[in-house]
C-alpha cells in the first residue's frame, strides 16, 4: 500500500513515529494509502527547520515573493487535472467541484501577487520638528495552519498563500483524510521558486497539533474545522501567547420570502444544500420559507429536484451531482442524525435511508434527504449535520425567520431570497451573521474581500484572505525617527522643540 509522507526542507520525508492513519477512497470504501502521524518530536524538528529557513525569506523583497505566487498560479493551471483527480479520489467530491476547490484557492494566490502593494507601510513626514514617523508590516516568523478535510486545496491555499507572501515560514497540518493535494501543492511551491524549508507539511493528529500549539517558535495559528476543536485551539494558542484565528462550524439558513422567484429559490437550495454532499461550511442546511403557502410551494418545487439528483463516484462523469461523504464514521453519524430527526417528529419528505449504489456498496454514499416541519428545539436543527440533508423550518413572518437565524449559535453564512429591496436591506443590516447573500445562496466572498463568520463560527479578530490576511500574518512596527539637523542647539538636543 502507498505510504505518504511529510514535506520537509523542500522534499517528501517519511514519518518515523511508527504510527499511521488510513487514507480512504470514499467511493470504494477502500484504504488506499497509509499516512504517517507525526510525533511531538518530529513536529518540533519540522518547526525548527522552518525557523532556520524563515529569516532569509522574510528579508526577500515582496516583489520577489510575489513572483513565486505568479509562478505558482501557472503551475497550478498546468497541473489542474492531476490535482483535481487526486483531490476527488481522497475527498469524494466530483471533478468539477474539485476544480472549484482548486480554483478558489488559486484566486487567493493571485491576490497575493499584490504583496508589494499590501505590505506598504504608512509614513508621516515632519510629525515634529525634524521628526518622521513610519510604520511597517513585518512577518510574524513561523506560523501554523491546521486545516479541515472538506476543501483540501482551497483551505490550505487561503492561509499558506498570504502567510508566505508576507514573508513567514509556514507549517501546514492538513486533514488526515485527504493529505495528498497539500503535499502536491508544497512540491509546486518549491518548483515555483520558494526556498526549501519555508513551507513544511506535517501530517498527524492531536499529538502534532498540540506540539504546534505549544512550541514557542510558532507565532501565529490559523485553524479551520469544527467548532469544538476551533475553541480548543483558540484557547490553547492564546494561552501560549500566540496570535490565533480559528474558524468553526456552521448552520446556514436560507430565508424564502413569499415574493421570491420560487424556481430560483428551489434551484439555489438544491445546489447549496446538496452540492459536495453538503460538506461545505457555506452549505445551506436550513430552508426557512415565510408563510404556510410559501412553504407548500417551496416543498412542491424541491421534492422533484431532489429526487432526480444523481449520486455517484467522481469517475462516473460530469452529470453526477455529488459523491460520497468522506468517511464511514461520517456516513454513520449522518444516518444516525436522520433517524434522530424522524424520532423527533420532523417529516422526512425525501427519504433515501435505503440508498445504495450498485458496484459501490462499500462506498460512503448517502442519498439526499429533505425534512419538513423541523422545529428549533430539535437536535437536527441545532447540530451541523455536514451531509446531504436539508431541513425546512416554517416561519410565520419575516421577523420570525430573521430571529431564527439570529438565535442559532452559528453565524457563518445566510441568505434571503426576495424581490423586495427593503426587506433584503433590512436583513443584511440586522442579521448577526458574517456573510450574507441576497438572492445568492452561497455568499462566499472573493479573494480580495474577507471570509469569516460570527458567533460560534469564528474565534479571533481577523478573517481569512483579503486585506485581513495581510494584517493577520504581519506585525506592525512603528518607528519615530529624529535627525539632529533643525533641532540641535549648542550641541544638545532641544527636547522643547518637540512640543
Ligand atoms: P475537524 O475539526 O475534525 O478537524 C480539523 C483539523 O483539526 C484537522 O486537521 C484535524 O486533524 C484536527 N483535529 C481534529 N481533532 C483534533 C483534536 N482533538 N485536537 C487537535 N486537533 C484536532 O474538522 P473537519 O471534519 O476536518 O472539517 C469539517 C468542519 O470544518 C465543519 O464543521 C465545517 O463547518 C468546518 N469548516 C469551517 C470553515 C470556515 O471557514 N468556518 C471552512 C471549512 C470547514
Amino acid at each position: 500500500m502507498k505510504e505518504l509522507s511529510h514535506f520537509v526542507g523542500g522534499a517528501r520525508v517519511a514519518g518515523t513515529s511508527g504510527r499511521f492513519s488510513d487514507v480512504f477512497n470514499p467511493a470504494t470504501g477502500e484504504s488506499e494509502a497509509k499516512l504517517p502521524m507525526a510525533s511531538a518530536d518530529e513536529t518540533n524538528a519540522i518547526i525548527e527547520a522552518a525557523a532556520a529557513a524563515q529569516p532569509e525569506w522574510g528579508a526577500t523583497n515582496p516583489q520577489k515573493r510575489a513572483r513565486v505566487m505568479m509562478a505558482m498560479v501557472s503551475l497550478m493551471h498546468r497541473d489542474m487535472d492531476k490535482l483535481a483527480e487526486a483531490l476527488s479520489r481522497e475527498h469524494g467530491k466530483t471533478l468539477p467541484d474539485a476544480k472549484g476547490d482548486l480554483q478558489r484557492g488559486l484566486e487567493v494566490i493571485e491576490y497575493c501577487i499584490a504583496a508589494p502593494q499590501m505590505l506598504k507601510g504608512e509614513y508621516t513626514d515632519s510629525a515634529g520638528p525634524g521628526i518622521d514617523m513610519y510604520s511597517m508590516r513585518q512577518p510574524l516568523g513561523v506560523v501554523a495552519a491546521i486545516m479541515p478535510f472538506n476543501f483540501p486545496a482551497m483551505m490550505p491555499l487561503w492561509h499558506v498563500g498570504p502567510a508566505l507572501a508576507c514573508g513567514n515560514a509556514v507549517v501546514l497540518k492538513p486533514s488526515e483524510r485527504d493529505p495528498s493535494v497539500p503535499l502536491m501543492l508544497a512540491e509546486l511551491f518549491v518548483e515555483a521558486g520558494l526556498p526549501e524549508g519555508v513551507f513544511q507539511v506535517v501530517n498527524g493528529d492531536k499529538e502534532a497539533v498540540d506540539a504546534l500549539l505549544d512550541h514557542e517558535i510558532i507565532q501565529g495559528v490559523s485553524f479551520v474545522g469544527s467548532t469544538p476543536i476551533a475553541q480548543y485551539i483558540y484557547s490553547r494558542a492564546c494561552a501560549n501567547g500566540k496570535r490565533a484565528q480559528c474558524f468553526g462550524g456552521a448552520k446556514n439558513h436560507l430565508i424564502v420570502m413569499p415574493d421570491a422567484d420560487m424556481d430560483q429559490a428551489a434551484d439555489a437550495l438544491v445546489g447549496a444544500g446538496y452540492g459536495a454532499a453538503g460538506e461545505r461550511c457555506m452549505a445551506i442546511s436550513v430552508a426557512v420559507p415565510v408563510g404556510e403557502e410559501t412553504a407548500d410551494r417551496l416543498i412542491d418545487k424541491l421534492v422533484p429536484r431532489i429526487e432526480t439528483l444523481k449520486v455517484g463516484p467522481y469517475t462516473a462523469g460530469d452529470d453526477v451531482d455529488f459523491g460520497p461523504v468522506v468517511t464511514r464514521e461520517a456516513k454513520e453519524r449522518i444516518m444516525g442524525l436522520i433517524e434522530t430527526g424522524v424520532n423527533e417528529g420532523a417529516e422526512l419528505v425525501v427519504d433515501n435511508r435505503n440508498f445504495t449504489l450498485q458496484g459501490y456498496e462499500d462506498g460512503f454514499f448517502v442519498g439526499p434527504h429533505l425534512f419538513d416541519r423541523v422545529t428549533p428545539d430539535m437536535q437536527i436543527y441545532k447540530t451541523e449535520i455536514f451531509g446531504p440533508v436539508l431541513s425546512t423550518v416554517r416561519a410565520g413572518s419575516y421577523e420570525e425567520a430573521l430571529r431564527l437565524a439570529m438565535d442559532h449559535e452559528y453565524g457563518n453564512g445566510t441568505a434571503i431570497f426576495t424581490r423586495d429591496g427593503d426587506t433584503a436591506r433590512d436583513f443584511a443590516s440586522r442579521v448577526n451573521i458574517g456573510m450574507v447573500g441576497i438572492n445568492v445562496p452561497i455568499p462566499v466572498p472573493l479573494a480580495y474581500h474577507t471570509f469569516g463568520g460570527w458567533k460560534k463560527s469564528m474565534f479571533g479578530d481577523l478573517n481569512q484572505h483579503g486585506p485581513d490576511s495581510f494584517k493577520f500574518y504581519t506585525r506592525t512596527k512603528t518607528v519615530t525617527a529624529r535627525w539632529p539637523s533643525g533641532i540641535k542647539e549648542g550641541g544638545e538636543f532641544n527636547f522643547k522643540a518637540m512640543d
